[in-house]
This record gives C-alpha cells, structure tokens and sequence, in this order.
C-alpha cells in the first residue's frame, strides 16, 4: 500500500518511519525542509505540498497540530483536494475538534472521498516505539480495511463510531488527563501546607484508588520541580479549547474543563506554555503559598 504522509512534526516523523520499516511505500510533506530530507533518506519519496501527494496516493494520513491546519493542509491551495481521484481517504490522526473532523469530511464527501479521524494518545515515546493508542471515527468498513496499518504504529486500535468520534474520545482523554493533574496538585500542596512531606503521601496513596496512570507520570515531576515536556501546556490549552467548543455546540456541560481551562491561563500568563503540563501544580503552589518541591 502506497501512503501519502503530511506533517513530520515530534510525533509524525516516527509514526512515518515506523510505516517505512513496516514496508509500507510512503510520499511526504511538510513545510520544513529538514524533516523531509531525513524521511528521504529513510526510503521515503518527497513531495511538494498536498495536491502532489494525492496524485499518487489515494490513502493520505496527516498528522498536524490542529483543525486549521488540516483543513489548509485537505482543502486549502494546493491542498489534498485538488489533487484527489474518486475514493482516496484521508487518515487525520491529528488532534483537532471533532466538529471540524465532520465538517472536513462533508466537504471530501462531496468528492466522493473518505475521511476517518484517527487521533492518537501515548506521546513522542510511544510514537517511537510504535504503541500508541489510536481512537478510530469514521466507516466501519474503512476501519477493517486500514486497521493493520494503523497497528503499525500503535499498541491499540480501537473503533469508536462514525466521524468525530475518534477526536471525541481524544477530547474526553484530555480532559480526564487535566483534571487528574489539577487533582494531584490541589492534594500534594495541602498535604505540604498540611507539614505532611508530599514525596512520603504519594508513597501511601499511589497503590489505593487515588492511585492513577497520571498520578505515577506527573507527581514524581512535580516533585522534583521538573517541568521538562512531554506535554506542553499550549498544546493542551489548543485540546481543552476544541473540548469546550465541541461540549458547548452540542450543551453539554464541562465545567470542570472549563476551570482547567482558566488554570492554564494562568500558567500562559506566567510564561509556562512551553512546560509540561505537569506545571498545573504551580497554581496551586502560588494558591497555597506552598511549593512541593523536594527539600524546599
Ligand atoms: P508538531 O508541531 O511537532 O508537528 C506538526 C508538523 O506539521 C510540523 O512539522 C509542521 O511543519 C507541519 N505542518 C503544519 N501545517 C502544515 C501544512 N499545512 N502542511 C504540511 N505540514 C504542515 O506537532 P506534534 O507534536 O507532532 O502533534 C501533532 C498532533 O498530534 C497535534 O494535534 C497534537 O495535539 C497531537 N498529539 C501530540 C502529542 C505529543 O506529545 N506531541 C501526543 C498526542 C497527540
């Protein structure tokens, strides 16, 4: 299967090199220049924007940062569209708002062409090791038919419904993963106001039900004052941003994200959108008065 590849960012260029080690023939593109020769030197063909890439593919995956993007990168000049035969599908496994996955998808479908909204959670260190977990929306058909490809580059794939839901799942994923943050803060800085050592009440608690995948990921960093990304803050500003609007077009309530939402802009305001998320604590610590950070 030939495979066409736009947006070769942190996450991308693994995910494209692990296609090309799998076999799989690939032609890519991204605006900078550098990522593209490092493909090409992988095994990859380079193509000059969209339109190129859908001349000789009809399976086009992107991976870009968010909804404008992929709807510049598919509809826009010399986007995917303009290239397209009848029956190509786009494979966006970028993180974006689910409403704009649908809207994408509507106007392809007006060219007899498919789309899928793939988003995918696991990060750089996942992408490398090709286990992600990717969150499929989109024809049930298409799925099969593109399943053991995605598998490629993840550890699960997993069909949650028509299109959309894929970025539905994405959203709901990162709100529970802000909150959780914002839960593991609020308890370590009371327990140090509290004069309890917060490494000692991680210790106790990480193995009872407070006890969490983020728990274990994000209190070690905070406690060791480590900021270093992972996940940066703006880009979880960009996925609690689509959250808000997909929850509020459809009146659902959020309003736990939408306080999360409001502590990121206060880390935005403090000059922290390139930290790891893991700096929510620092809200906290400015709230309290109390950092808990080892030996401080
Ligand atoms: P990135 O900014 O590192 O890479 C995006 C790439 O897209 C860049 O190389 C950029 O040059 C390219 N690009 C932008 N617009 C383009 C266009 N119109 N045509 C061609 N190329 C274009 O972003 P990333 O970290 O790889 O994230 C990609 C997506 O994956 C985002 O939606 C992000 O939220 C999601 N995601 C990221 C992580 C992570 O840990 N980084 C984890 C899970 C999901």
């Amino acid at each position: 299967m030939k495979i066409g590849f736009i947006g070769l960012g942190i996450m991308g260029r693994p995910m494209s090199l692990n296609l090309l080690k799998a076999g799989y023939e690939l032609v890519v593109f991204d605006h900078h220049e550098d990522t593209i020769a490092e493909l090409v030197a992988a095994g990859a063909k380079a193509a000059n924007s969209g339109r190129e890439i859908a001349q000789e593919c009809d399976t086009i995956i992107t991976m870009l940062p968010n909804s404008p993007h992929v709807r510049a990168a598919v509809l826009g000049e010399d986007g995917v569209v303009e290239g397209a035969k009848e029956g190509t599908c786009v494979i966006d496994m970028s993180s974006i708002d689910p409403t704009e996955s649908k809207a994408i998808g509507a106007e392809l479908a007006k060219k007899n062409m498919d789309m899928m909204d793939c988003p995918v959670s696991g990060g750089e260190p996942k992408a490398i090791d090709g286990t992600l977990s990717v969150m499929c929306g989109g024809k049930k058909e298409l799925f099969d038919k593109y399943y053991e490809m995605l598998m490629v580059m993840a550890g699960s794939v997993v069909y949650v419904g028509e299109l959309g839901s894929g970025n539905v799942a994405k959203l709901a994923n990162q709100m529970v993963v802000a909150i959780n943050i914002a839960a593991v803060s609020e308890a370590l800085t009371f327990a140090k106001k509290a004069g309890t050592d917060p490494e000692l009440v991680y210790q106790a608690i990480r193995g009872g039900l407070a006890g969490s995948t983020v728990m274990d990921a994000k209190a070690p960093m905070m406690l060791d004052g480590n900021y270093k990304p992972g996940f940066r803050v703006e880009l979880h500003i960009k996925d609690l941003t689509n959250a808000l609007n997909a929850a509020h077009a459809i009146s659902a309530p959020a309003p736990l994200t939408a306080q999360l939402m409001e502590t990121m802009q206060f880390l935005r305001a403090e000059g922290c959108e390139k930290e790891d998320h893991a700096s929510i604590v620092k809200f906290y610590e400015k709230l309290s008065g109390a950092s808990v950070v080892k030996n401080t």
